[in-house]
């Protein structure tokens, strides 16, 4: 009887987590279709690396509830995990390529590391909370990347020793534009950065190296969390 009780209870346990994984994977097939690809992110590959990241597993537990919402959930520390119509729109402006070498700064989760490594040969991403490096390292080792290399540093010396990059995606608001940052981007090179003051909107800047001068051009108005320093007299 005892046996026969705990077999149920194991059914029932082993059913409501294949119920919830279900569940799970239709809001975020939903949150792709009527808000991404519905507000204008067109690339297939950028839509179906949406479709496989699975956003709840770059969050913590209590907050499971609300990974596949459109808007930046709290990941601790004061950070946040970005909005995925954001991840989606930045992934595609860089317009990642299968042999591309990409730098992240602001690994925060992990979560859109995750979407460019869907995508591209490598991911260098850099993270100034030692814990949320730990935090993105641990999630992203568990999601099954291998493709992604994070380090605790502050990101505005970007990653010399990978350098240059084919493209630089920045996930927290910078002042201005770090110049490593500009000087590790390769020729022909793509970055992505939320410029402005933190306590304001920023806007969204899209920077283009070509024979060696560079062409920005705002993309929308963002909020994000701010670009701090290890170096409190940097004047940021
Ligand atoms: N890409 C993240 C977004 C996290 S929010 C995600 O998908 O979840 C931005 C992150 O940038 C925060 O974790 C913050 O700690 C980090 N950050 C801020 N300033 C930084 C700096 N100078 N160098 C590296 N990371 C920085």
């Amino acid at each position: 009887m005892k046996a026969l009780l705990s077999y149920t209870l194991g059914l029932v346990c082993i059913w409501g987590t294949i119920a919830e994984a279900d569940a799970l994977k239709e809001a975020r097939m939903r949150l792709v279709a009527d808000t991404i690809e519905a507000r204008g992110v067109g690339d297939p590959d950028v839509l179906d690396a949406m479709r496989r990241v699975e956003r709840h597993l770059f969050i913590p537990e209590n907050q499971v509830a609300h990974a596949y919402e459109d808007r930046p959930v709290p990941i601790g520390h004061g950070q946040t995990i970005s909005q995925p119509y954001i991840v989606a729109l930045m992934t595609e402006i860089v317009k990642p390529q299968s042999d591309f070498r990409v730098l992240e700064i602001g690994a925060g989760s992990g979560y859109q590391a995750a979407v460019l490594a869907e995508l591209v040969d490598h991911v260098y991403t850099v993270e100034i909370v030692p814990p949320l490096a730990e935090w993105a390292k641990e999630r992203l080792d568990l999601a099954g990347y291998t493709n992604v290399t994070v380090r605790h540093a502050d990101g505005f010396y970007g990653w010399e020793e990978h350098a240059p990059f084919d493209a630089i995606v920045v996930t927290a608001a910078a002042p201005h534009i770090p110049p490593p940052l500009l000087e590790q981007l390769r020729e022909g090179g793509r970055m992505i950065i939320p410029v402005g003051s933190r306590f304001r909107t920023q806007q969204l800047v899209l920077v283009e190296k070509k024979d060696g001068s560079f062409n920005t051009r705002n993309i929308m108005p963002v909020r994000f969390v701010p670009f701090t320093r290890e170096d409190p007299d940097s004047g940021w």
